[in-house]
């Protein structure tokens, strides 16, 4: 915290604060560090520190048993599922040409499915967004088959 506080006031022509004056600037505006536990998300932080009303984190909660039910009947769909966890690196238009050279890749599907599952991590830039959608709308509509996209919610995975 002192490095970061040092690093931003380098840029300011400013003095930073000695250490001792820092600590003490810190407690008097009481401030804390906290550190999130495992499997705990910002959201759920937020509302056991009453930073979150009751109905945002209730709809959190559904949201999260949902995408854990849609996770549960996916593996043991019948369909073409597809489980996708992002790294960063790709762009917004690096990824919609990978994953549907992908999906295209798997056409035909197999006898048993009716439709190809993309199940991913929801990050906005890559995957949720309508450069992919678009992108994979023309290979629906050509190859007769339904290309569904499900994203886990934030926060849990
Ligand atoms: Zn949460």
């Amino acid at each position: 915290m002192k490095e970061k506080h040092k690093k931003v006031m380098r840029g300011t022509g400013v003095e930073p604060l000695s250490s001792c004056t820092f600590l003490q600037v810190f407690e008097e505006q009481n401030l804390s560090l906290y550190t999130l536990k495992k499997g705990e998300c910002d959201l759920c932080a937020a509302f056991n520190y009453g930073d979150l009303s009751q109905d945002q984190y209730d709809i959190h909660q559904q949201k999260k048993r949902e995408a854990r039910e849609e996770n549960d009947s996916d593996k043991v769909s019948e369909e073409c599922v597809y489980i996708m966890d992002l790294q960063s690196g790709l762009t917004a238009n690096e990824f919609p040409t990978i994953i549907t050279s992908f999906v295209r890749s798997q056409l035909p599907l197999p006898d048993h499915a009716n439709k190809s599952i993309l199940n991913s991590d929801g990050c906005c830039y890559q995957d949720r967004n309508t450069t992919l959608s678009n992108t994979l709308l023309p290979v629906a509509m050509t190859n007769n088959v339904v290309i569904e996209q499900e994203y886990l919610d934030k926060g849990h995975a």
